[in-house]
């Protein structure tokens, strides 16, 4: 005997139902077979759907012709597909469950309320209606089967909605197929899932029972205990029992085999692929069980079975993790409570009286306080049942008001590996930790198969996602939200999208989720596509609004966001504390955020190490030359900065070498305008407030405190020279200067000088303007648009430490961002 059950994902349509009853006829050729077969699909959440429905007040609008009308349509496509499939008398048997449950239904709304035994009945009739379809498909097929009615096979007693199984009379009634006189009857053995035959008491006659939402899965492992199966076979929509929940973590990894007691834990703590009561009985009797998927038959599933297993390929200490939601964490606490005998047991019995099960318990070693969760549900009565257990106590306030803390989830790890090695709890605190979430309580389990903790409800997937890239070091994601498509941020995204591919195989998975420009926005959380994203964000139709995005973060939770700005916003750095606080990295050619307040600049960084996440801007000096990162190992390591000189922009280098050249100062001027080497107005480079900033944040790098007030501007031009009007006249007036840099240059020559504009720290104090460099000067050589960075420091001298290069580009600086954003992947320590 084999047992085979297959869940509503297999029931979905006429050809799941096909393709699932190929897979039994391919196991019924060698053994005889018990198949047991849930609800279509969704149509036991529908059903569970009508009964709030009507406990409101009212049965949903066309809900029964909605369900026969499902049930319908797939009779009809097997009759058009399936050679002697019958629809006509397949739908006449179904058909007076849709009348009775019409009449169920319509007395819940009359009354307002759903009594245990309605329910039942109402729930079960999924699978009532689904068993006949596969009855008359099988024996379309020419097939010998028997259907059994599980109401009349699988007794139950305990609650009549999840209730518990008495193995002894099941066994008993299935007697006659498992070894008697009924073996010969059928080669399949057809039941419904989920129902079975319940009875307060042993001796009472059975009502319709069920064995908690999910139960399938149970009813299978029932049926095949009881008849002595050689193992079970779950069948369901994905290829085995993967490391985490195959919709949450995309990448998770199929585990070939597991223990009983792994595949335990993982389904008690929420692993949906199996209710959790479903391997007791398989356990006491050694009955392997296999996950399969009915739509891949081909997969070699996972195997569930007693171990050590040989030879298959090992995930690692941990084998799973899960997460189960709903629940709510209960304390009490309280100065009474310490030294005190029988308060546990006192807890612990009020709550099983309310016939309420703890998911997870813990006590701090102070014995000051116990906390444990149960399912949200059930949270009103707890309270309830333990402040009347303690109404003395909290009146005399030696135990402290019960706490509830609502809508938590627990999320587990789980692997019998976790007894031989050393740090896998640290590993997983880490891991929680990195993304900020707050442990509300830890539980391991005394067999240290499991390690559970208990955060708030809303971060459980981000919980499992990053545990899990933690534990089995897959591939790491940044997702990428740019702002700004200009010359930088439109080098970066060309260049993020040539780089796709090749980064993939070195396990970094880059995704771009926004383009946010002037013309429009673009926002896709799975990454968008680059190959044409010019034209993309101009007919997106959409506003660029951050606010849109930081919601949009805050509630799909990437795993790793980083925020690019590439505009040259004078606004958008004042909102960079609101987009730390949404859990994102900030990358950042705009040197702005860094050059305003002390304060400020303080503030930055005080808030990403709080939200766990980088402010990086390595291109807001030197663009592409690795100056910040630089410095800040330098100073890290206890280096300490001595003195500085520099030329940081390339249009100043490129008119002061032109000037060496004998070029006239206004034409040099005009040319590196006309070159787009300067700003639109190339006052904003003459007056030096660029090289000024990039100066503070030199200084602030080397830990100096300092504003940008606080740097001495000496202006490039004579005294008496009008630097005011527009630009045009600004250019028009510029050549009554020639004259002056003539002279100077004359001189300087003589003295086998050069003029550089640029800027410098000493003693404490930054200045900008023109120095004069003989050839002992690392600056001397540098013109033609090249940026020169010269720190003495206390290690490096007397020679100092240089680097030199372009300073500017398209290309160098959204290289530079990029360099940025790939930092933010080895951040994370444990990958
Ligand atoms: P069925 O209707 O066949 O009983 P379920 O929907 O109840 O199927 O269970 C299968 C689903 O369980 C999968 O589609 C998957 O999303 C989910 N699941 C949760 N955790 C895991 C896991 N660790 N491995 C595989 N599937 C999981
Ligand atoms: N149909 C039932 C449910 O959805 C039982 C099952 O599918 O396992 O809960
Ligand atoms: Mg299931």
């Amino acid at each position: 005997m084999l047992t085979l059950k297959f869940g509503g994902t297999s029931m979905g349509s006429a050809r799941r139902m096909l393709d699932s009853v190929e897979i039994m006829l391919g196991r019924a050729k060698t053994d005889r077979i018990s198949v047991i077969v849930s609800a279509v699909a969704g149509v036991s959440n529908a059903l569970q759907a009508a009964i709030d429905g009507c406990v409101s007040g009212s049965l949903p609008a066309n809900f029964i012709d909605g369900i026969r009308k499902t049930h319908g349509e797939i009779c009809a496509q097997l009759h058009a597909s399936v050679e002697g499939f019958d629809a006509a008398s397949t739908m006449a048997k179904i058909e007076p469950n849709f009348i009775e449950l019409e009449k169920l239904l319509s007395g819940v709304a009359t009354f307002g309320e759903c009594p245990e035994s309605i329910y039942c009945r109402i729930m079960g009739m999924g699978e009532l209606c689904c068993v006949p379809i596969i009855n008359a498909i099988l024996i379309a097929k020419k097939q010998n089967v028997l259907v059994l009615d599980s109401r009349k096979f699988i007794f139950t007693t305990g609650s009549q909605i999840e209730s518990d199984p008495d193995y002894t009379r099941t066994s008993e009634a299935l007697g006659p197929y498992r070894d008697g006189a009924e073996c010969s009857q059928a080669q399949i053995l057809l039941f419904p899932g989920f129902v079975c035959g319940w009875s307060a008491h042993a001796d009472d006659e059975p009502k319709m029972g069920l064995l908690g939402r999910n139960g399938s899965d149970f009813s299978a492992a029932i049926i095949g205990a009881c008849l002595a199966s050689k193992k079970v076979e779950f069948w369901t929509d994905v290829d085995g029992i993967y490391t985490a929940d195959p919709r949450v973590v995309s990448d998770a990894i199929l585990v070939d085999d597991m223990t009983y007691e792994e595949a335990m834990e993982l389904s008690f703590f929420g692993s949906k692929v199996l209710h959790p009561k479903t391997l007791a009985p398989l356990v006491a009797r050694g009955i392997e069980a296999w996950s399969l998927n009915s739509h891949n038959p081909k997969a070699r599933g996972t195997r569930i079975g007693r171990g050590p297993f040989e030879s298959e390929k090992k995930v690692g200490p941990v084998c799973g993790i899960s997460c189960l939601k709903k629940t709510a964490l209960v304390s009490v606490s309280g100065g009474g409570m310490k030294g005190k005998t029988g308060i546990a047991s006192r807890i612990f019995a009020a709550v099983s009286r309310a016939g309420i099960s703890m998911l997870l318990i813990t006590q701090s070693s102070s014995e000051y306080t116990i906390s444990f969760c149960v399912r949200q549900s059930q949270s009103v009565e707890v309270k309830d049942v333990l402040e009347s257990e303690f109404a003395f106590e909290i009146r005399d306030g030696l135990i402290n008001p019960i706490s509830v803390i609502e809508n938590c989830a627990i999320v587990s790890i789980v692997g019998d590996g976790m007894k031989q090695n050393r740090g896998v709890a640290g590993k997983f605190f880490n891991a929680l930790s990195s993304r900020s979430i707050n442990i509300l309580a830890i539980a391991q389990g005394s067999s240290e198969r499991s390690i559970s903790t208990v955060i708030a409800g809303e971060y459980g997937d981000i919980a499992v996602k990053t545990t899990h890239r933690f534990f089995f070091n897959t591939t790491q994601p940044i997702e990428v939200f740019a702002f700004g498509a200009g010359t930088i941020g439109g080098a970066l995204l060309d260049q993020i999208y040539k780089q796709q591919k090749i980064l993939k195989e070195q396990n970094i998975d880059i995704k771009v989720c926004c383009i946010a420009t002037m013309r429009g926005m673009l926002l896709d959380g799975n990454g968008l596509d680059l190959s044409d994203w010019r034209n993309a964000v101009s007919v997106s139709g959409k506003k660029t609004n951050l606010d849109e995005v930081l919601k949009f973060v805050k509630e799909n939770k990437p795993l790793n966001p980083i925020f690019v700005d590439c505009t040259a916003s004078y606004d958008l750095p004042e909102r960079y504390l609101d987009v730390l606080n949404a859990g994102m990295n900030v990358a950042t050619p705009n040197k702005r955020a860094n050059s305003m307040s002390m304060q400020y600049y303080r503030e930055l960084r005080e808030t990403a190490n709080k939200n766990h996440v980088r402010f990086l801007y390595e291109t807001n000096v030197g663009a592409g030359l690795p100056i910040i990162d630089t410095l800040q190992n330098l100073f890290k390591s206890g280096d300490s900065l001595v003195g500085f000189n520099g030329i940081m922009s390339g249009s100043l280098s490129y008119i002061f070498g032109k000037l060496d050249e004998g070029k006239k100062f206004s034409e040099a001027v005009k040319q590196a305008k006309e070159m787009r080497f300067t700003e639109p107005d190339p006052r904003d480079d003459l007056k030096g407030t660029d090289v000024a900033r990039k100066a503070l944040i030199i200084a602030r790098e080397a830990g100096m405190e300092i504003e940008l007030s606080d740097i001495k501007m000496n202006s490039i031009f004579p005294e008496n020279f009008n630097i005011e009007g527009t630009v045009d006249e600004f250019m028009a007036r510029l050549p009554e200067v020639d004259s002056y840099f003539a002279e100077k240059m004359a001189l300087l020559k003589k003295q086998n000088k050069v003029l550089r504009m640029g800027a410098s720290i000493k003693n404490g104090k930054v200045s900008v303007g023109m120095l004069e460099a003989g050839p002992e000067n690392p600056l001397f050589a540098v013109k033609g648009g090249e940026n020169a960075f010269v720190f003495e420091t206390a290690r490096y001298t007397p020679i100092p430490l240089t680097i030199r290069g372009y300073g500017a580009g398209a290309d160098v600086t959204a290289a530079g961002v990029f360099g940025d954003v790939l930092r933010t992947v080895s951040f994370n320590p444990e990958v």
